[in-house]
């Protein structure tokens, strides 16, 4: 490596260290930080941030990203220090189109939305948000006008959480996937042999839960002596560097699936992380390259696996043993059906495997109608209830479970909600080319066999962390672009099955 090279990853290194610091502090006070400790922590992280915003920033690392790239205009262009250096680029030409002023504003903004938002959602009452929400959409269509031009006012939106991906395509995937999972829905509602899940509702040991969880975990890959897993009121996976993942986890006590899945769901972001070659590390390529290939490796094994019958086959027996009085006299076909009822409901974040997306298209019509100027806010409640009407046949019976329901609007995250569904389809899409590879996959993982698909998964997606931008990660593997279809393959092969269509 040439010198400026070694000078420019010395730089990175730093502005990513001051990155993990703030994360630290992050995970800190999601898992043990007393509440009053909240507006100190504010400042810390702030204060950690703006450090490392201004070294990326200023004219220094400028230079030296300039002259990284020359230096690696010879190196094989999917190199690893070439792909560092254009990631880089990227990274720094967001951050210097985007103003102090605008940062500072958005980020009080956000802050006091959080608060107005719970409020309000207690309260049922989208009028108390309205005002806020009018601000927050106008600070992103600045943003966006910072990256102009665009083909669609949303793009550097969506482009901050799917780098590279356009509007126009999530548009044209989403209008091919909508009616077959409308039409789905609605055979599985009419026609459907009904399912009943009231075994997962009984009371379930807390500890069991949590130890069961574990065990299957530590089983499929997701390495505790590079992890740890802690409890948080809202579950995520955070990494300090591929020798240092954490996981947490909400357990429910009268609710079985909650703990479990949600473990699984996060120990498959992780072991993304984990898997992340350690030569990326203090870069920004040091991560997973974007929310949406993230959720695809959770989804994987959330859904895909976890929520298979080559898996229960492996561990119903073990989740018997442990509730013998709730589940001991219940058959392995009906405790599978039972985890995989499917139930239009108006809360996303409950959603099945077969209705979850439609959740995610109504936030992205309606995002990109707020964001394009074509929806104003005093109209959004009225434009969600008639979507979700539309799309689940369902009435809300008040804004708290419709319009106020998530978090995301409120912190200013316009443009995440399509990487929940594009991660979906995007796990199947994998999954198909599992399958080729590895055509003895259901009776491996019958066997509790997880070593073969971890190394898979590790040669095609963790190890390069943010070296391949999303699609082009998925065209490598696979083959193809982003496609619907084997999402819906996926979908009716296991629910013709489990509904008897
Ligand atoms: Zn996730």
């Amino acid at each position: 490596m040439g010198e400026k090279l070694k000078q420019f990853r010395e730089l990175c290194g730093e502005i990513h260290d001051l990155k993990i610091a703030a994360a630290v502090l992050h995970w800190d006070q999601q898992v043990n930080m007393p509440p009053g400790g909240a507006p100190a922590r504010a400042q810390q992280v702030a204060t950690l941030n703006q450090l490392g915003h201004g070294m990326l920033i200023s004219e220094k690392f400028g230079a030296a990203l300039e002259a990284a790239g020359e230096e690696v205009a010879s190196l094989d262009p999917d190199s690893d220090d070439a792909r560092m250096v254009k990631r880089t680029l990227r990274d720094y030409k967001i951050a210097v189109k985007v103003p102090n002023e605008w940062v500072r504003e958005f980020g009080l903004t956000t802050t006091l939305a959080f608060q107005n938002w719970h409020e309000a959602r207690a309260a049922s009452s989208f009028k108390d948000f309205a005002e806020m929400l009018e601000k927050i959409v106008n600070l992103r269509r600045q943003y966006s006008e910072f990256f102009a031009p665009y083909d669609h006012v949303y793009d550097p939106q969506l482009d901050f959480f799917e780098p590279g991906m356009k509007t126009a395509e999530v548009k044209a995937v989403f209008e091919k996937l909508r009616p077959q999972q409308v039409a789905l829905v609605h055979d599985i509602v009419e026609r459907g042999k009904p399912v009943d899940d009231a075994i997962l509702h009984q009371k379930f040991s807390e500890k069991k839960q949590w130890d069961f969880g574990e065990e299957v975990v530590a089983k499929i890959g997701y390495d505790f002596e590079r992890g740890r897993q802690d409890k948080a009121a809202h579950p995520f996976t955070i990494s300090f560097h591929p020798h240092d993942v954490r996981i947490t986890t909400r357990v429910n006590p009268q609710f079985l699936p909650t703990a479990f899945f949600g473990t699984m769901h996060e120990a498959g972001h992780a072991m993304y992380e984990q898997g992340v070659d350690v030569s990326l590390a203090r870069t920004a390529l040091a991560e997973g390259t974007s929310y949406g290939v993230h959720e695809s490796q959770s989804r994987l094994f959330e859904n895909l696996i976890g929520r298979s019958k080559p898996f229960w086959k492996a561990y119903y027996p073990k989740l018997q043993k442990a509730f013998s009085k709730q589940i001991g006299s219940v058959s392995l076909d009906d405790f599978y059906r039972a985890i995989n009822k499917v139930e239009p409901s108006y809360i996303r974040v409950e959603a099945d495997e077969a209705t979850y997306n439609l959740h995610i298209m109504l936030r992205f019509d309606l995002e990109t109608a707020l964001i394009k100027g074509d929806l104003a806010v005093v109209d959004l409640p009225d434009a969600w209830n008639q979507k979700i009407e539309e799309y689940l046949g369902l009435e809300p019976p008040d804004d708290a479970n419709g319009v106020l329901q998530d978090v995301h609007w409120s912190g200013g995250y316009l443009g995440y909600f399509p990487t929940y569904s594009l991660g979906n389809l995007m796990a199947s899409q994998l999954w198909e080319k599992i399958e080729e590879d590895m055509p003895d996959i259901d009776a491996q993982i019958e066997k509790k066999k997880f070593g073969d698909l971890l190394a898979w998964l590790r040669e095609n997606v963790h190890r390069h962390g943010a070296k391949f931008y999303p699609q082009e990660l998925l065209k490598r593997v696979t083959g193809s672009e982003l496609d619907p279809e084997p999402y819906m393959r996926y979908l009716r092969r296991k629910y013709s099955e489990i509904y008897a269509l």
